[in-house]
């Protein structure tokens, strides 16, 4: 069965914080909002948990971030989020056509059949380069060709 794969960045693209490896547990949730040791906090942009519920039915989520794992899978357990990602990549690089080429190739070796990646990110630096790298990949740049998860949502629906 082919599926699409769809990649999201997290710092400025999920949430609002822009480097989301400074937070220093324990941390404490209310709702879509986490606060550090420090009172540090990051917040969940409008829609995300709504997106991901809807996307996880149609999609394999997953993630490439700029970030390191052992600080951010924590915020996304948190989060109550973190389940929702198949092999994400959260890496103290940013060479995110490296982490998907990685990704396509697990889900390969796990028998999943993708067709198609749409990745998702509030910066467009390597964009040119991925999409060299890895055919059939849809960029979407976050808030400027779509200006919410309401918006990304009604785009992916017509995919
Ligand atoms: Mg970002």
């Amino acid at each position: 069965m082919k599926m699409k794969l769809l990649v999201l960045d997290l710092d400025g693209t999920l949430w609002d914080h822009e480097d989301a490896s400074r937070l220093v547990p324990p941390f404490r949730v209310y709702g879509d909002r986490v606060v550090d040791a420090y009172g540090e906090e990051l917040n969940l942009f409008p829609g995300v948990r709504e997106f991901l519920e809807w996307a996880g039915e149609r999609f394999l989520i997953s993630i490439a971030s700029w970030n390191l794992e052992e600080f951010v899978r924590p915020v996304l357990e948190a989060l109550n989020l973190w389940d929702y990602f198949i092999f994400p990549k959260i890496e103290g690089h940013p060479d995110k056509a490296a982490m998907i080429e990685r990704t396509m190739a697990e889900l390969r070796a796990a028998g999943y059949d993708v067709d198609e990646v749409i990745y998702v990110d509030d910066r467009t630096i390597h964009v040119d380069e991925i999409m060299e790298i890895i055919p059939n990949l849809r960029f979407i740049h976050m808030w400027v060709d779509v200006g919410s998860f309401e918006e990304l949502k009604k785009m992916l629906e017509v995919l």
